[in-house]
């Protein structure tokens, strides 16, 4: 009995001896580890995401941490390179997410409190970066003329509203072009705010444009991005809260006006409606392919340009039908309204025709001045909202005109549309046989 208590009591002497060394090298590594990751703890943001805040030798970095390991290796070596960078001070980021894409934006804030932001988009799917060439349907030269130039217009209109004044030295241009050299782009993808962002800084101060989904529907690859087209519901988004026109062109197309018109239009994001005459489509079919082919609405102006009030019948028929048919066979589209010449025409047009008759409310004398300057002087003090303004695409000064007065109107926070998107966006139905001045 006693050799058993005593063996027993050895082998606890035994046991606590070694339970004392094993908890001193757990202590010894849980100091140790502590100490490494002292600086460095998991979190949960407000939307649950985890990050890492990193603190270091006077830097604060937070990083967020995915289940995609790819993407926290390219994380990791962004990190290693902050890390590097003494005259960066803090680190923060936000992260928007859109179907396919992981977009995060790092604010990085420099010792000489100025901020620089860097933008990454991240496909889910393909775990890469996207850039706008792959984003962009035909990345070329055009789309970038238009993400230049319809920014610039956004960018005039904003300072219009901005106080205190912008930077003097602010080269816009130069700004949106790095933003596309460096890919510093997101999408926001949510309810009022289907918008792509171009972010730049300049003077500490954060400025922001963006350009509508709208204006992007045919020019972007929506399904690598995993979006769903919403034309009408991107279309009144765009528009909201802001006033509609529409230009209408008259007596083309012309092959040496036409073109440029839609070039202008095109890169300025707007869009118009051109009333041809079936003549003249006949003669120069490629020409209206590419006004439709382009976004922009085809109606039909009559074949030879008659009066249809003075007309018989049987005439007013090969003016309307004629017209129709060459619209159809240069096109594929049939003419969406028509504007009969002078705004004439009897219970015979009428009966008929099987699409809306469209006037206008702003005649800009364009024809009768033949000066750009004159025709918008004329012209830019009347338009309101739902104007259908009247041109003619058939000379030089009215392009130059429409052109200008388009610009102004839109740095006035009008959206220039085609009649029958300012409708859509009034709510409203064009009926065949009504007649519509404006839309109101
Ligand atoms: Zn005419």
């Amino acid at each position: 009995m006693k050799e058993k208590i005593k063996s027993l009591y050895l082998l606890n002497k035994k046991y606590i001896k070694w339970s004392f060394i094993f908890t001193t090298i757990v202590i010894v590594l849980f100091i140790l580890v502590s100490f490494i990751y002292q600086n460095d703890k998991l979190k949960k943001d407000q939307k649950g995401h985890l990050y890492r805040e990193i603190n270091q030798k006077n830097q604060n970095i937070e990083i967020p941490v995915f289940d995609d390991s790819k993407l926290n290796k390219e994380i990791k070596k962004y990190e290693k390179q902050i890390r590097k960078d003494n005259q960066i001070k803090k680190v923060t980021y936000e992260l928007i997410e859109t179907n396919e894409l992981k977009q995060v934006i790092w604010n990085k804030k420099r010792k000489d409190g100025s901020l620089q932001k860097d933008i990454w988009l991240y496909h889910k799917t393909k775990k890469e970066p996207l850039t706008l060439k792959e984003i962009f349907l035909h990345w070329n030269q055009e789309e970038k003329d238009f993400i230049l130039t319809f920014l610039n217009l956004e960018w005039q209109r904003t300072i219009r509203t901005l106080t205190p004044p912008i930077p003097t030295d602010l080269n816009i241009e130069k700004e949106l072009n790095d933003c596309i050299k460096q890919n510093s782009y997101y999408f926001h993808n949510e309810l009022n705010d289907h918008y792509l962002y171009f972010d730049f800084q300049k003077e500490e101060k954060n400025y922001q444009l963006k350009i509508p989904f709208y204006l992007l529907k045919d020019r972007v690859n929506w399904k690598l991005l995993g979006i769903k087209r919403e034309d009408e519901i991107w279309l009144k988004e765009y528009a909201m809260n802001r006033q509609v026109v529409a230009f209408t062109f008259d007596d083309g197309p012309n092959p040496n006006t036409t073109p440029t018109l839609i070039t202008e239009f095109k890169k300025r994001g707007m869009n118009a409606t051109f009333f041809m005459l079936g003549r003249n489509v006949a003669k120069y079919p490629e020409v209206v392919k590419m006004v439709e082919s382009n976004g922009f609405e085809v109606g039909s102006h009559t074949y030879n340009h008659r009066n249809l009030k003075r007309s018989s019948k049987e005439e007013q028929s090969y003016e309307i039908i004629k017209t129709n048919e060459e619209i159809k066979n240069a096109s594929g589209k049939e003419a969406t309204s028509i504007r009969p010449p002078y705004g004439n025409y009897n219970d015979d047009t009428i009966s008929m025709i099987e699409v809306p008759i469209v006037l206008w409310n702003i005649d800009t004398l364009d024809w009768k001045y033949r000066d750009a300057n004159l025709t918008y002087q004329n012209s830019i003090e009347k338009v309101t909202d739902g104007s259908i303004v009247l041109f003619h695409d058939i000379y030089y000064s009215s392009i130059d005109a429409a052109v200008k007065m388009a610009s102004e109107l839109y740095q006035r926070g009008y959206v220039l549309l085609s009649v029958h998107e300012m409708a859509q966006v009034k709510n409203k139905t064009l009926e065949a046989k009504n007649r519509y001045y404006s839309i109101k």
